[in-house]
């Protein structure tokens, strides 16, 4: 182990009588009955002890990232894939291998120096409001198997869409519990919510009509043949998430008809480029429809927002479905002093977020808003045993089927935390994200890639040195040193990775070649409250002192040879 890191020692759980490993009638009766005497229970309460404490206790200690083990041992120990016919071990057990054996080599996101993705420390409150969900263990597919877990779903919805939307008091009386509409629906996660949103576009841009039973039901070939259209666009920036693809692929579209836009000096979505890019369609191929345009608030890679107004004004001129993927920066909505960079959100047809990212939830959870309350009938189903017409079953519009009770932890957390609660966590990243800039411009051997806007920004390592050689250098020595520096950045992310005390990740963002070609940076997310710049301080330090021993030879760029 490595130093600092504390082995945990399992808590002894309180002794009971030894019995056999076997499984019969008797040992089933054990796990499905709640425990009778009061050593029981004692026991129960033992092993969550150690869930809460023994995990908790690991993590702090353990202020790395990861133990350094390679990915190949690791796989060598789970290579067997028999079941065992008879039971191997009891719950206390299980629960002290996992946080012996996994928890090390699994990745402490909680750390505040794991700063590299959108995945960070969650409240602790949300490990007992989830465990609430799993030992409920409702189905909010139905009214029968959730009954007021429904309603509590429905109330969640209307309050994020209110956040949104803001409409007026009669318009949630009239909605909240509405049977015949839908504010929203939770989903798995962002890539669920944008799928969600486009298959809403798509059965409302290819609607039944007579002589025509819809695409949902008779499929694309006959639904472009029934409006005369040769393909159906979207269009997103290219820093849209790689979800709106996939989106494209599953509802048959093709994901190469997501189209990416070009993205200005700022990384928004370029406005000029796209209406040239509808004008071109609108003169060159005037069967091709399109779909949706969507606007990215807060992109995953630099955390930017499109400027919504324009892309609202210029759907709403076009009668195009507008989309806001706003799975990142939706809950910016929170601050008094942040809310303002997402203004024109309360304008789009539908919205994503995710909860697994700034409503700081455990994984998963995304949720999808929709500004008109009967969207959703555009993709709903019915069956004969459940979700029958005129029911609240929540199942009717969505996409999955069974599905926990998520709503509960955010219903939970919005108590806990309050709009101020989450606001102060919108700020502190935001504001910490323009310290971390700071720093990062005060080094001379760094150079800061994309400013942040919300809490993202990304950077690289360049010596000084190259940098003022490179602003006067050709556009092929350029290019060529951004190949060098490219490969050289990789290797520094790797290296910080692999040691295991920080993390943050990479991306390669496309640049003209007048700028030397696609550029390989760092990216630094901000959203762990314990996140502070001296810890920032240190990740470049410690960056620094990588490039400057292991990776001489690799940041030793040289223009002149060839
Ligand atoms: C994370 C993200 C997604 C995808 O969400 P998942 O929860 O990973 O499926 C989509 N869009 C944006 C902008 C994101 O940041």
């Amino acid at each position: 182990m490595k130093q600092g890191a504390k082995k945990i020692e399992p808590k002894k759980p309180v002794q009971e009588p030894a019995r056999e490993l076997v499984a019969n009638r008797e040992t089933l009766k054990r796990i499905f009955i709640m425990r009778e005497s009061d050593s029981s229970r004692a026991t129960l309460v033992k092993y969550m002890e150690q869930i809460l404490f023994g995990l908790h206790e690991f993590l702090m200690h353990h202020v790395g990232i990861t133990e350094e083990r390679s990915l190949v041992e690791l796989s060598r120990r789970f290579m067997d894939s028999a079941i065992n016919p008879e039971p191997e071990k009891r719950l206390a057990e299980v629960i002290a291998e996992l946080i012996d054996e996994i928890a090390p080599y699994a990745v402490n996101v909680s750390s505040p120096y794991f700063v590299g993705h959108m995945t960070s420390a969650i409240p602790f409150f949300m490990v007992h409001l989830s465990t609430f969900v799993a030992a409920l263990n409702q189905n909010v597919v139905k009214i029968e198997t959730s009954k007021v877990v429904s309603m509590v779903e429905k109330q969640v919805l209307a309050k994020i869409h209110r956040m949104i939307y803001k409409r007026s008091q009669k318009f949630y009386n009239r909605h909240i519990q509405s049977a015949y509409t839908s504010l929203g629906g939770f989903v798995e996660g962002g890539t669920q919510a944008n799928l969600t949103a486009l298959w809403v576009a798509r059965n409302r841009l290819l609607a039944p009509k007579s002589g025509f039973a819809g695409v949902e039901q008779s499929g694309m070939a006959q639904a472009y043949n029934a409006y005369g259209i040769s393909r159906c666009i979207v269009l997103v920036s290219q820093l849209g998430h790689y979800s709106l693809r996939k989106s494209g692929g599953v509802l048959g579209i093709g994901s190469d008809n997501v189209i990416s836009v070009p993205t200005d000096a700022d990384n928004r979505i370029d406005m000029a480029c796209l209406k040239k890019i509808i004008a071109c369609l609108e003169k060159d191929e005037p069967a091709a429809r399109i779909m949706a345009i969507v606007g990215i608030a807060g992109t995953t890679e630099t955390g930017t927002v499109d400027p919504l107004n324009e892309l609202a004004d210029l759907c709403h001129e076009k009668a195009i479905h507008f989309h806001v993927d706003a799975a990142w920066g939706g809950p910016a909505l929170f601050s008094e002093k942040y809310a303002d960079l997402l203004s024109g959100i309360e304008r789009a047809d539908s919205v994503t977020i995710d909860g697994h990212k700034q409503f700081y939830m455990p994984m998963s959870c995304g949720m999808v808003y929709f500004k008109e309350p009967k969207a959703m009938d555009a993709i709903a189903y019915h069956a004969a045993y459940v979700n029958r017409p005129g029911s609240v079953d929540l199942g009717i519009r969505s996409l999955a089927g069974s599905r926990a009770a998520n709503s509960l932890i955010l219903h939970g957390a919005l108590k806990i935390m309050g709009k101020r609660g989450y606001a102060l966590l919108i700020d502190h990243g935001i504001e910490t994200a323009a310290a971390f800039a700071e720093l990062i411009s005060e080094r001379p051997d760094f150079q800061l890639m994309t400013r942040p806007e919300l809490n993202i920004l990304t950077y690289r390592y360049c010596p000084a040195q190259l940098q003022k050689r490179l602003s006067t250098a050709t556009p092929a020595e350029r290019m060529r040193a951004n190949q060098f520096l490219n490969r050289a950045n990789t290797l520094l992310q790797r290296h910080q990775r692999e040691a295991g005390k920080s993390f943050v990740s990479r991306t390669t963002l496309r640049r003209p070649e007048s700028e030397g070609g696609p550029a390989v940076v760092l990216r630094s997310v901000i959203m762990n409250p314990m996140t502070h710049p001296g810890i920032l301080n240190e990740i470049l330090d410690e960056q620094e002192s990588l490039c400057k021993t292991r990776l001489k030879s690799a940041f030793a760029v040289d223009l002149s040879s060839s």
